[in-house]
């Protein structure tokens, strides 16, 4: 008997016939023996309607009522799932997040969580329960209500297994596993059986959309199994086959896993350009210009400073394209007045991509041959950025396919 967390995403949960294969499926695991706790989603949509409500009324709604109004779409959820599961004889109690309760800091729409009180939980799976909690949020130090970021409840399915030290997180989807690119893009993409924790924050970070970013953080912080599978198979397939499906995010490179250099190609189209022209070129310009934006809690990603003419450069860098207004805003009142540029300007006709894998570490000369790639397609790179682990790009918008296909050929990962 094992300790299992199953996490639904919207799509799962996204009818209410789904929600009844859900709870056959969850049922099936309790009957083996298992203790579970399962995490779904608001019913596929139902977060956007939610928050687009919100939105004809102001651009600019509190963010504390935001949360307040996207986090009743998961309290449906649960009790939905929670009827299911009771209507075919399973045990089953439903909570939301301030009632576990799941504690969060105050970031409202972007909150962090701090801590899970797991005793309520532990008392119900012992007296036979299947728990279910709602995705997505908690509740901080004042009892306001808070949400994790659109895609959060991969990460609180991620901490309710760390916080119960379950064996293994199953994240249930809409797809089978993690994929060596968006299959809807190349259609010969192949799941991977296996990847490291790594590589997924790499794939996470860089615009992979399977998992949330700081779900994979988490689970590498607390070492917890996750597995990725599919939530759209025959809920009564036998538990041993399902058990080992889809794509099992590892935390040891073993024998396997070397003989590919990329693991994958990510792509986004999240991100914008911003470029300050014209600007004195001295030191301390950088703090200058990107002080005041990370002061105003915008994430920068990629840099660029061009070399300088006349004692003046150009320095650019990327923002999350939700952010760009924001951003531009920032530099105009705050920083413009001290530095002069000559402009400042947006562009979102960008994107990037990425190509990931571990073995880079091994193997020189990646970076050369995705430069050759793109050349040969005549697609001109704007920026670069290096990890240990991954290469990206951001180049035109217009040639993100063209990009993804033709790397994904070149580094051999059709199946
Ligand atoms: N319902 C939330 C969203 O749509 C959280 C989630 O689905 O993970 O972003
Ligand atoms: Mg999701």
């Amino acid at each position: 008997m094992a300790l299992i967390v199953h996490k639904y995403g919207g799509t799962s949960m996204g009818s209410v016939e789904r929600i009844k294969n859900v709870a056959r499926r969850v049922a099936k695991w309790q009957k083996a023996g298992h203790q579970v706790v399962v995490v779904p989603s608001a019913m596929s949509g139902e977060t956007n309607r939610l928050l687009g409500l919100a939105k004809e009324i102001s651009e600019r709604a509190d963010p504390r009522e935001l949360d307040q109004i996207a986090s009743t779409g998961e309290q449906v959820s649960v009790g939905l799932l929670a009827i299911a599961l009771q209507s075919i004889g399973a045990k089953a109690k439903s909570y939301t997040g301030w009632q576990v309760p799941v504690k969060t800091d105050s970031a409202y729409t972007k909150a962090r969580i701090e801590s899970i009180d797991d005793s309520r939980v532990r008392k119900d799976l012992n007296d036979g329960y299947v728990v279910v909690i709602t995705g997505f949020q908690g509740i901080d130090g004042n009892n306001n209500i808070t949400t994790l970021g659109r895609g959060g409840s991969d990460t609180s399915a991620v901490a309710v297994a760390a916080a119960l030290k379950a064996e293994e997180c199953l994240i249930y989807t809409d797809v089978d596993g993690v994929y060596t690119t968006d299959p809807r893009i190349v259609p010969e993409a192949k799941r991977l059986e296996k990847v490291t924790f790594e590589e997924m924050l790499e794939m996470a970070s860089l615009g992979s959309k399977v998992l949330q970013i700081r779900s994979v953080e988490f689970a590498g912080k607390y070492k917890v199994k996750t597995r990725v599978l599919s939530s759209l198979t025959d809920p009564d397939i036998p538990l041993a086959e399902e058990a080992n499906s889809g794509t099992l995010i590892t935390y040891e490179e073993d024998e396997t896993m070397e003989q590919a250099v990329i693991s994958g190609i990510a792509f986004n189209r999240d991100e914008a350009k911003i470029t300050v022209a014209g600007v004195p070129d001295k030191p301390g310009i950088a703090y200058k210009i990107l002080g005041p934006v990370a002061s105003a809690n915008i994430d920068v990603d990629m840099i660029i400073q061009n070399v300088s003419h006349d004692g003046l450069t150009d320095f650019s860098f990327t923002v999350h394209r939700n952010e760009l207004e924001k951003a531009l805003e920032v530099l105009k009142a705050k920083v413009q007045p001290d530095i002069q540029a000559k402009s400042i300007t947006g562009a979102k006709d960008i994107c990037k991509v990425s190509v990931v894998g571990i073995g880079m570490r091994s193997h020189v000369g990646i970076a050369s041959q995705m430069f050759e790639t793109l050349s040969k397609e005549g697609i001109n790179i704007q920026m670069i950025s290096t990890s240990e682990i991954k290469i990206s790009v951001v180049i035109d918008d217009k040639y993100m396919e063209l990009a993804v296909r033709a790397l994904h050929k070149a580094f051999g990962l059709e199946s």
